[in-house]
């Protein structure tokens, strides 16, 4: 027979070819094995050794595997490489099975499908996103199954839609089309741009009957067929991944991306909202304000940052939430000691609802209903109605789900084992066969004992010990010198060093009935506990409610914990069109780099004043910094959360867009210069009047000339035509001559000084523009060698004069200037005379007698020599 026309390697090959796309994880025994091309990809990834199967021969099969309970470190590793596993199993106990053993493929996991505590993080929602893309729009569907949220919505364009992926950073993307690929090709690579790793699969065809969901009646009937049809697929794969399960999703949510202020995916990583650029999670927005102590207010949390809203009530109300523990710090604290107990009552619930929960599941769940039911007593405490309102409390009292604790807390032991087969799960009081068994057990060994001291007696040999192991049950065990003494009837069973072991009627008895009251006592332990997660599977959706409450308490009292420790102040969130930041610091910035000397600014724009803010500055004097905390206070307000500043309004933007450094753009091959031009294309073709643009240093990547021009173009624009709340930092100075030609453009520049040679940043914000960019001094921090530092100023001092010698072949900023003919020399000398010129403009010659022009002479050299 050849290797693989055994009746396993059958087995296996019919599960491969259900399976074609996924890794097949093949139980023999107590080994998971991948044959084929699945053990080579895997013995590499996995760093395992790859063997044969029927080595040697022609046929011979490359394998090669892992112990099945090392799999899950395994799974989560090609899980993370963006590959699913499905799992062969064993159907039948091999020891009391006849012939083969039956095999199946009972799970698949994926990365987007996993339930798995190993393969999950915390306070990150596990996304599947499935994609209905047709010729008018986009379906978009989110799943996390691990917490039992579907939710759809329809989406315009491509650009709406990566900006959900970056929102949502999904761990698969499945993608269905109906008809047209244009959109496909555009989206994939879109995709890898953002998310390299995810897997994106093309789905197959939908069928009719898939898209009947059986899912219950108040899923939203407005669904439109994309939504629809996406979030068919997500569930097709959910049947999949768990054939024969229930699908823990009991309804699925509608919601509109124009209820969130659009953060494009350019804006959200410039302003590294959960992620930063060099992979340092402590420098995020989400890392300095998460107090929460839940994951599941972790995982809200890290939402709202993504997600903040557009609607000024909303948004108040969450503030008003925020604002009672804030003032309320008795409660704040009490409320969060509480909540430190309450763990993951959403993903337990689901583990419930999909009968994975362990006896330890449970045991979570009871601690975390009954934390749950105390954090609702203490906030019940609070009396004005107002308030009880803020904090959900309605006519209605909130439900603790106060049955399901009970018989929790009635059934489980204190700490519950990890695998139902370790046993003593129960207190045995729960049940009465429990109870029964338990006593079986413990009066078997009660004659044991009694056994023992009876037979030292009977026959003389005062060591005689009866013991238990595994695998030999219950013996008697004699010492080699005494074995003479032994009664007739014993049967020997063993020799071991220390002596001869045996076994005799009475003790078999005896053992028998200790062990049928164990094994008594094991199966109903297994029925209970069935019984108990299916309980608590049935109260799961109850579970999830009030674990959605819990959620929001623990993100109101970890964002007005922030706002106390850190002194943040609650910001005026209405429609009107001004942002006015007063005394605004850098969230991040404040907390980790510039500790207790952080410098704030305020910042003032109005779509029908001032509107555009053009920075300019020397390097390092703290634009960028000023430009993101600006945008970041603008998310904290809109997510509902108070702000590091000591006051501010914000009539609530749109969308956020920016334009900020392009060197992490590098790596992915593109010109800079292309970047940061297709980065503008994209804040000009979104923005509206409502949206804050934020722009640092357009045009840098291309020569002066285009540079200049192109930056003076989009400030135009900006200004002219979108008319939005704008911050534009940049190099050239001469583009701050904008604010001489609009009412709406003003100038501010960050200071830095020179003193003693040495450059000193104030990152004070002030009023009109700085001319001096301290270029060299800031090369000098930056260590440049003596000898080009000097060379630099002497270059600088000739272009400056606007001689530039020895570089006559190249383009100067004057050259610049004289083309464009748009600038005033901005050298500092000539500013400080321009007086001069005045007075010889006003200057009429002709009535001037020789002896006046003499003296005007006189006057002026010495005038400006005292300058
Ligand atoms: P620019 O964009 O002008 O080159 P950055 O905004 O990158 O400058 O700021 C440079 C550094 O200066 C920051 O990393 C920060 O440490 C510090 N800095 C910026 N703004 C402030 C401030 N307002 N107070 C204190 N330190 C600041």
């Amino acid at each position: 027979m050849s290797a693989k026309d055994t009746p396993v390697m059958r087995q296996h090959a019919e599960a491969k070819r259900a399976h074609p796309q996924r890794i097949v994880f093949f139980r023999l025994g107590d080994f998971y094995e991948m044959f084929g091309a699945d053990a080579v990809y895997a013995a590499k990834a996995l760093d395992l050794v790859l063997t044969s199967r029927n080595k040697g021969a022609p046929d011979e099969i490359p394998m090669c595997g892992v112990p099945h309970h090392a799999a899950h470190a395994h799974i989560a590793r090609l899980l993370e490489l963006g590959k699913s596993v499905a799992l062969c199993e064993q159907l039948a106990d091999p020891s009391k099975c006849k012939g083969i053993v039956p095999r199946e493929v009972v799970r698949v996991i994926s990365p987007g499908m996993t339930t798995d505590r190993e393969h999950l993080d915390d306070g990150v929602n596990n996304w599947l996103m499935a994609l209905e893309l047709s010729a008018t729009d986009i379906g978009l569907a989110l799943m996390d199954i691990s917490t039992g949220e579907l939710s759809v919505a329809r989406l315009e364009n491509t650009t709406e839609l990566l900006a959900e992926v970056c929102r949502a950073h999904p761990r698969e993307i499945l993608v269905g089309v109906e008809g047209q690929t244009a959109r496909t090709a555009e989206l994939e690579s879109g995709v890898r741009l953002i998310l390299p790793n995810v897997t994106q699969r093309q789905d197959d065809e939908l069928d009719p009957s898939e898209l009947a969901w059986g899912l219950p009646e108040d899923t939203p009937v407005e669904l439109t067929v994309t939504e629809r049809r996406a979030a068919a697929r997500a569930l097709r794969l959910a049947r999949t991944c768990r054939p024969g399960k229930v699908i823990p999703v009991e309804r699925i949510i509608r919601w509109d991306p124009r209820d969130s202020v659009v953060i494009d995916e350019i804006a959200q990583r410039h302003l590294e909202l959960v992620d930063s650029a060099n992979g340092d999670k402590q420098t995020t927005l989400l890392s300095v304000i998460d107090q929460t102590q839940t994951p599941l207010g972790a995982r809200l949390l890290r939402r709202w940052v993504l997600s903040p809203l557009r609607d000024s009530g909303r948004i108040r109300r969450r503030l008003d939430r925020v604002e009672l523990f804030v003032v309320q710090s008795r409660l704040r604290t009490d409320v969060r000691e509480e909540l430190k107990s309450v763990g993951d009552l959403e993903r337990l619930a689901t583990r419930a609802a999909l009968h994975e929960a362990t006896p330890r599941d449970l045991g979570g769940l009871r601690d975390g209903l009954r934390a749950a039911a105390r954090v609702v007593e203490v906030l019940e405490n609070v009396g004005v109605a107002s308030e009880r309102e803020a904090l959900g409390f309605g006519e209605v009292s909130v439900d603790v789900v106060a049955d399901l604790f009970a018989e929790l807390e009635r059934a489980l032991v204190e700490r519950p084992p990890a695998q139902p087969k370790d046993g003593a799960i129960f207190q045995s009081e729960y049940d009465a066969q429990l109870c029964e068994c338990d006593e079986l057990r413990r009066s078997g060994t009660e004659r044991i004992i009694a056994l023992e001291s009876e037979l030292k007696a009977g026959t003389g040999i005062a060591s005689l010990k009866l013991r238990y192991t595994r695998v030999f049950g219950w013996y008697a065990e004699v010492p080699r010198g005494q074995v003479a003494r032994v009664p007739a009837d014993w049967r020997r069973k063993q020799t071991v060093a220390t002596g001869e072991r045996y076994t005799f009627a009475r003790l078999d008895d005896l053992a028998d009935r200790i062990q049928h009251a164990e094994e008594r006592h094991r199966e109903r332990e297994l029925e209970l506990l069935e019984q108990l997660v299916s309980l608590a599977g049935r109260a799961s959706s109850r579970v999830k409610t009030i674990a959605a409450k819990l959620a929001r308490w623990d993100v109101a009292t970890s964002l007005a914990e922030v706002a106390h420790r850190f002194d943040y102040c609650r910001p005026e969130v209405d429609e009107d069109d001004i942002l006015d930041i007063e005394e605004g610091r850098h969230p991040v910035v404040e907390r980790l780099v510039a500790k207790g000397r952080f410098v704030p600014n305020s910042c003032t724009l109005s779509m029908s004043a001032e509107r555009m803010w053009l920075l300019t500055g020397p390097n390092m004097a703290g634009k960028s910094t000023l430009l993101r905390q600006t945008a970041l206070c603008a998310i904290l307000a809109q997510m509902g959360a108070y702000v590091p500043a000591r006051r501010m309004r914000i009539g609530v933007v749109d969308r956020i867009l920016s334009r900020v450094g392009a060197s992490d753009n590098l790596a992915r091959g593109d010109s800079t210069f292309m970047v940061e031009m297709r980065e503008t294309t994209k804040i000009l073709r979104t923005a509206t009047r409502r949206s804050l643009v934020i722009l640092d240093e357009i045009g840098r990547g291309t020569s002066t000339f285009d540079g200049l021009a192109i930056a003076w173009a989009v400030g135009e624009y900006l200004d002219a035509v979108v008319g939005c709340r704008v911050l534009f930092a940049t190099h050239y100075h001469e583009l701050t001559e904008l604010a001489a030609r609009s009412d709406h453009i003003g100038n501010r520049s960050v200071s830095a000084q020179e003193v003693d040679g040495e450059l000193v940043f104030l990152h004070r914000l002030v009023s009109g523009s700085v001319s001096h960019s301290y270029g060299v001094a800031v090369a000098k921090l930056a260590g440049l060698p003596e000898r080009v530092l000097a060379r630099a100023r002497a270059l600088l001092k000739s272009f400056e004069e606007g001689t530039p010698r020895g570089l006559e072949k190249s383009q100067t900023a004057g050259d610049a200037k004289r083309q464009l003919g748009l600038f005033e020399p901005k050298d500092p000398m000539l500013e400080q005379s321009r007086w001069i010129v005045e007075e010889l403009r006003e200057l009429r010659t002709d009535a001037l007698t020789p002896l006046e022009a003499l003296s005007l002479l006189d006057q002026w050299k010495k005038r400006l020599l005292s300058q």
